[in-house]
């Protein structure tokens, strides 16, 4: 189901995209995380580019 917002159609993802580093253009088959702090519950993380350690955004694993 098509999701529509501000005029643009927004669709999932196809299973064969790879994402590309915003910094060095490389396909991001592998993305390193990093344990950043741990509150009362769950853990977050950081993401990192594996090809040239560009900070990639914050997330939750688990
Ligand atoms: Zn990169």
């Amino acid at each position: 189901m098509a999701t529509y917002y501000d005029g643009a159609n927004i669709i999932k993802v196809p299973k064969e995209a790879i994402p590309r580093c915003p910094k060095c253009d490389r396909r991001l088959e592998t993305i390193w995380s990093k344990n950043q702090w741990k509150p009362i519950r769950g853990s977050r993380d950081i993401f990192m580019c594996p090809h040239c350690e560009v900070f990639l955004g914050y997330g939750f694993i688990g």
